[in-house]
């Protein structure tokens, strides 16, 4: 058995290059997962925000497919019926936070993003509950949708256009040009290797990456309880420490009507540690709790975090938190939520420090997507079409690709 294209993970990144693939050269598809199921890590657990491409540095690959993957997803909502709740403010808690305020409208629009600066009378009209210290910022193209309905979607796209799609297969190891995995060897000619939080391992045994390990941190979420949801609108975010890759405790509103309040960023114990001691794997546990004391002996930044987040796992920590950007919300308005994520953010060894940006490398015949971190569920279309472009056309043409068996 053998396929032109085998794309390891079958989460957003993996669905949308399997389909880029298939679009630009036909031939063979497959994609395989681990999971019996779509969206059964990142890509089905997270807040299902389009971001709007505010946050991340010019230049960056974040800040340059943000703003078009956004465009092109929210296209793709719309074509498919998808809904989404639209609107986002980021409010600040102190006069301090008003300087990163006007750093993120200036890397905004710096990226092409869409954002405008509104003052407290303004933001009452578009958030009546939510409270900022003079200035606000107006994201109009932020959308919240529901990952696993376009999970689902991209799942049907791939089946029309016959990619094969098969679950309950892991990679166990590759040998030559076959992966083994729990279903037997299969043939390539070409691997993607976007398997999430497992990505870093797989890169290692085609020698790539050694110095990068995947760091896990938990999303843990709350919700406004039935009755006051009425205190969100849309979309309230804080300013965030943009030292790190986390936005800070905010308030989404899906649009099945639910507030969600979170997520954190809780140090996770290992990779698919969902639950408090649930997926504990030990050597998983040795690199989690090497490197964050690493982190935590040499930035005193990182321990200001991480104590903070570790907080949240208490409810009562994270309404308070959150409640400085809805004052009205009451510690009984709120109740738990059963989602949690865990981000797979990519750490690297050798500068003692994670890796901001998404990370792309390329093999022989393979190719790797480490630090797929949000906005990556954002991103994806556009970053398949960038993975694409920039591996079978980055130095050469069209006509000179020889992707197949
Ligand atoms: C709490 C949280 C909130 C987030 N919020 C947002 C947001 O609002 N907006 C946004 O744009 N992004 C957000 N993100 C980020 C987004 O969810 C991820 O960037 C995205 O889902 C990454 O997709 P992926 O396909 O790389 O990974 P995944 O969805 O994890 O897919 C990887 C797949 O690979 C499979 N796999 C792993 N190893 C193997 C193996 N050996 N063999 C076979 N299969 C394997 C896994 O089973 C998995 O299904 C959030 C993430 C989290 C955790």
């Amino acid at each position: 058995m053998g396929y032109d294209f085998l794309v390891v993970g079958a989460g957003i990144v993996g669905l949308t290059i399997a389909l880029e693939l298939k679009k630009s050269f036909g031939g063979s598809v497959c994609v395989i997962d681990k999971e019996n199921r779509i969206g059964a890590h990142g890509s089905g657990r997270n807040s299902g925000v389009l971001h709007a491409g505010i946050y991340y540095k010019p230049g960056t690959l974040k800040a340059r497919l943000c703003v078009s993957g956004n465009r092109l997803m929210r296209e793709y909502c719309e074509e498919k019926g998808i809904r989404g709740i639209k609107g986002k403010v980021i409010v600040t808690k102190n006069e301090r936070e008003v300087e990163t305020l006007l750093e993120l409208e200036k890397r905004a629009r710096a990226n092409g993003a869409d954002v405008k600066i509104v003052d407290e009378k303004e933001l009452r009209e578009i958030e009546p509950y939510a409270r900022t210290v003079h200035r606000a910022l107006y994201s109009p193209n932020t959308v919240v949708i529901d990952p696993q309905e376009v999970l689902a979607r991209l799942l049907e796209d791939a089946a029309a256009c016959g990619i094969e799609v098969r679950f309950g297969v892991k990679l166990a190891a590759l040998d030559q040009k076959e992966a083994v995995t729990t279903a037997g060897r299969i043939g390539y000619g070409f691997l993607v290797n976007a398997a999430g939080a497992y990505a870093d391992r797989i890169a290692h045994m085609c020698g790539l990456g050694k110095n990068y390990t995947m760091l896990p941190y938990k999303g843990i979420y709350l919700r406004v309880k039935e009755g006051y949801e009425f205190l969100v609108r849309a979309n309230i975010y804080p300013v965030p420490d943009i030292r790190f890759p986390f936005l800070g405790v905010h308030f989404t509103r899906t649009p099945h009507g639910v507030v969600k309040m979170g997520p954190t960023a809780i140090p996770a114990l290992s990779r698919e540690n969902y639950g408090l001691l649930e997926n504990i794997r030990c050597s998983e546990l040795r690199e989690t709790l090497l490197y964050n004391a690493r982190q935590f002996a040499t930035n005193k930044n990182y321990v200001l975090m991480g104590f903070k987040e570790i907080g949240k796992y208490i409810p009562y920590v994270m309404y308070k938190d959150a409640r400085q950007l809805v004052p009205s919300l009451k510690y009984s308005y709120i109740s738990r939520y059963p989602l949690v994520g865990i981000r797979a953010q990519l750490f690297d060894r050798t500068k003692n420090e994670l890796v901001m940006d998404y990370l792309i490398l390329k093999g022989d015949n393979s190719i790797h997507i480490l630090n797929a971190v949000s906005p990556a569920f954002t991103s994806s279309l556009a970053f398949a079409q960038y993975v694409v472009n920039l591996y079978f056309y980055g130095t050469g043409s069209r006509a000179s690709v020889k992707p197949g068996l």
